[in-house]
């Protein structure tokens, strides 16, 4: 036996005890000859102390620990000195007094102190077994088991069964690059590692299992942008004969149980809802972050006659007028109103428009080409007063909305950042990190998603969500009239704090409607056959009505974690060219291992 009690157990009702503990030397100080050690393990730390008038043999012995050496150490739980108790430490209290001490292993030079916060990325990504022994991050892979954990309890005591689907599988077409396998066996031919289980848990609903759920592994293949993880974990789901309230409930209740069992948190359920059209015509996102008050006012009716040609050609071109109202914003410095502006014309806008209240006056070159009703109506809807900054879009619906909704983002991140400068806080760097208005978990559904978007790029309609999600019965009439623009979808989003963190969507069970779907997707009827013939003839087979969601594990635990990246909540993540710097993955292959899988390489080009 190595230890009988952990480094995080100890308090004074054990003074007098005989214990052995085990862990790492967290630090070591020593004070004239005596060596105070701060054992730790995963629990919390100990204090040893070494008094050479004690123990002159082993103090001796524990001169030459360094951090991170490996101990056992037994002795006698004493009281620390009065007036050196630490009160921010649960066992400061007490302290060993040693009278064995087995040192296990040593630990060669750290590739960086573990008690401090290291700067230097790729550093803790190369030592990743030394970094997740930092206590932070100790604590988060613990709250992401506490949310697995409270993921499958909650949803077994729903009936709810956890089936494994291959990784091994066949392209799934969910917009992502695949990773390809190559097949040893079958030369030329490859396995696809799954972007999702989507079409394997719909096969399951035609299997009859009716409640499945997987925390599974999905891969894509993208240029990380962000923060985003070649591999990462959903909590997937999927249920036969349900309504998408079957799974807003399912999933409030499984959100509300991993909030309470990771971080004792009551989250308060239902969430609200809001169609894409109410969410992006408010906030100016399909992703609102509604702990800021700033709402988009739709001013079209207003301006539809108006002598200022910008927003009347925009309403005649079939366009909106919209506006924002920036509180405290008419001080802006020119280079905040460069930006902005900058903002604006990266979203597709020609400008950026605005007008600030001082003074009681109305600064802007734009004012005088309002009519007095005009300005009325701003006034009124607006409801502007001294300090407000007022910006503009005027353009189609999707682009006037989407430019807003960026302003609004950046003018609450620059206000929180007032607010936290005048608290003598120094906020973060600007543009970096996103603001916390308020601590508020607010969780909200966006539904009513467009069924497909137009790609330029590819001169073709997409699904937006993906092609298995029925459109909403109501728009059947715009589907089959090839009103490709204007159908609703079956989907939802659940989106907490501007995040979305889990979307589904009813799906198709109809084998001809799902082969008009791949019909106006523009997938000719030999790739329909050759990559979803298993999926068409299974539907063919009895398939019930049914639907799911699937949820971003990493960015749900980062959110519940209080992190900033997911990279702090996977324990082995890749950095952001896909590589493992531990392991030095990606790596080179034993050529031989490329001539039984039939691979050459290309030559690379001089
Ligand atoms: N498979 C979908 C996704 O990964 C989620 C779903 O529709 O259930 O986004």
């Amino acid at each position: 036996m190595y230890r009988d009690t952990d480094c995080n157990s100890l308090r004074k009702i054990d003074i007098g005890k005989q214990v052995t503990l085990a862990g790492w030397v967290h630090v070591t100080r020593d004070h004239g000859g005596v060596i105070f050690i701060d054992l730790r393990d995963r629990e919390g730390l100990t204090q040893v102390v070494f008094r050479p008038e004690e123990n002159a043999e082993l103090a001796r012995e524990a001169h030459s620990l360094r951090s991170e050496d490996v101990i056992e150490v037994s002795g006698r739980v004493a009281a620390r000195l009065p007036g050196t108790e630490n009160a921010n430490l649960a066992t400061g209290d007490i302290e060993i007094i040693p009278s064995r001490l087995r040192i296990l292993n040593r630990a060669d030079t750290l590739p960086f102190p573990i008690d401090a916060e290291p700067q230097n990325e790729d550093l803790r990504m190369t030592h990743r077994y030394f970094d997740l022994r930092r206590p932070r991050l100790a604590r988060n892979l613990r709250v992401r088991h506490r949310v697995t954990k409270a993921t499958r309890d909650y949803l077994d005591g729903q009936g709810y069964i956890e089936v494994e689907t291959p990784v091994l599988s066949k392209s799934t077409p969910e917009g992502a690059r695949d990773f390809l396998v190559p097949s040893r066996i079958m030369p030329g031919k490859f396995y696809a590692l799954p972007q999702a289980p989507q079409q394997y848990k719909q096969l399951l609903m035609v299997a009859g299992v009716e409640k499945y759920f997987q925390i599974a592994k999905c891969f894509r293949d993208e240029d990380l942008r962000a923060d985003r993880q070649p591999e990462f974990t959903q909590i997937d789901i999927e249920a036969s004969f349900v309504t998408p309230d079957d799974i807003f409930s399912v999933t409030e209740g499984m959100l509300a149980a991993i909030f309470k069992a990771a971080r004792n948190i009551e989250i308060k359920t239902p969430f609200d809802r809001l169609t894409y059209r109410e969410a992006v015509g408010r906030f100016g996102s399909d992703k609102p972050d509604r702990r800021f008050r700033i709402e988009l006012v739709d001013l079209s009716d207003d301006f539809r006659a108006s002598g200022f040609k910008v927003f009347r050609s925009a309403i005649d071109a079939g366009g909106v007028v919209k506006a924002i109202n920036a509180k405290g914003f008419a001080g802006i410095t020119i280079g905040q109103a460069d930006e902005l502006t900058e903002i604006a014309k990266l979203y597709g806008a020609k400008g950026l428009a605005f007008i600030k209240i001082e003074n009681g006056e109305w600064k802007s070159p734009i004012v005088k080409f309002f009519s007095e009703a005009e300005k009325t109506a701003l006034q009124s809807k607006l409801r502007i007063e001294e300090g407000d900054c007022i910006f503009f879009g005027a353009d189609k619906w999707e682009v006037a909305c989407e430019v807003l909704g960026r302003i609004r983002l950046r003018v609450a991140e620059i206000q929180s950042l007032h607010r936290k400068a005048a608290k003598g806080q120094s906020g973060p760097p600007v543009g970096r990190t996103r603001p916390v208005a308020s601590s508020d978990w607010d969780f909200l559904w966006v539904t009513d998603f467009p069924l497909f978007e137009w790609s330029p790029e590819e001169n073709k309609w997409n699904a937006m969500h993906h092609p298995f999600t029925r459109p909403k019965v109501e728009d059947m009439p715009l589907f089959e009239a090839k009103k490709f623009s204007e159908i609703r979808a079956e989907a939802y989003d659940v989106v907490l704090n501007g995040v979305e963190i889990g979307g589904g969507s009813m799906r198709i069970y109809e084998p001809e409607l799902q082969e008009k779907m791949f019909e106006a997707l523009g997938i000719s009827p030999e790739d329909r056959q050759s990559q979803f013939g298993h999926l068409l003839r299974a539907l063919r087979l009895g398939a019930p009505p049914h639907g799911g969601i699937a949820f971003g594990l990493d960015r749900l635990v980062m959110l519940i974690a209080g992190e900033q990246s997911i990279r702090e909540v996977i324990a082995f993540p890749k950095n952001n060219r896909s590589m493992d710097l531990m392991s030095s993955s990606p790596a080179n292959v034993d050529p031989r291992q490329l001539r039984d899988l039939g691979i050459k390489l290309a030559e690379e080009k001089k």
